[in-house]
């Protein structure tokens, strides 16, 4: 069983800090603590969903809403010329946190083929 709450979820209900750009009934946007570009946000539903390969059908309109949130975040934060989506799933995927989110990573420069990681 997935154990209880996680960290995203920690964050979630502000137990603890997080630099939140965006916040609403359901969903949360904060920087990531290690950004690897300028703009480097993560879009977490405040539901825990363990990851992408996890999702259930009702949860489509939870995620089609935040994938379009994502071009207004990224532009706030800076980037105003495009930006990366990206979702690790799974242990192939490289997914560290087991609790949905999306890395929107940009900034004033190209990101080139840079993967993420
Ligand atoms: P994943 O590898 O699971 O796709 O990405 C997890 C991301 O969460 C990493 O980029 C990591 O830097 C970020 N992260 C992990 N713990 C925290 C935290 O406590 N606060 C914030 N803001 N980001 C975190
Ligand atoms: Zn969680």
């Amino acid at each position: 069983m997935e154990q209880q709450p996680c960290i995203f979820c920690k964050i979630a209900q502000g137990d603890i800090p997080a630099k939140k750009v965006y916040e609403d009934e359901e969903v949360v946007a904060f920087h990531d603590i290690h950004p690897i570009a300028p703009v480097h946000l993560l879009l977490i539903p405040k539901k825990h969903i363990p990851s992408l390969a996890k999702i259930h059908e009702a949860d489509a309109p939870l995620l089609g809403k935040m994938m379009a949130l994502t071009g207004k975040l990224a532009y706030d934060a800076g980037a105003t010329h495009g930006f990366r989506l990206i979702v690790n799933t799974g242990t192939v995927g490289g997914q560290e946190v087991a609790h949905l989110h999306y890395h929107i990573i940009g900034g004033p420069e190209p990101l080139g083929r840079m993967l993420g990681k």
